[in-house]
């Protein structure tokens, strides 16, 4: 009970698969149990302003390292398009 990381075991919201976790560290994601979506995001994955209410029922739900690292990926990719489709760059 000493010096040991509190880990616990869940499943990843976004893929599904069981993982170990420390309560404390473990990234996660907003749910909206009623539509088992993101609060603010619709059935066909494009963005709408979140409901408070739905905001207030959802839960934080555990997101495995490999879709961190998947999503940071995507939003990497998404932030150098919108580079691209705005100003050029100044630097150089
Ligand atoms: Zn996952």
């Amino acid at each position: 009970m000493t010096g040991e990381p509190a880990t616990t075991t869940g499943r990843c919201y976004a893929c599904k698969s069981t993982f170990s976790f420390d309560p404390q560290k473990v990234e996660t994601m907003l749910v909206d149990p009623e539509t088992n979506r993101p609060p603010g995001i619709t059935a066909l994955g494009t963005l709408r302003p979140a409901l408070p209410d739905a905001v207030a029922r959802s839960i934080d739900e555990p997101i495995c390292p490999e879709c961190i690292e998947k999503a940071r990926r995507i939003t990497k990719t998404l932030n150098l398009q919108q580079q691209w489709d705005g100003e050029p760059p100044t630097s150089n």
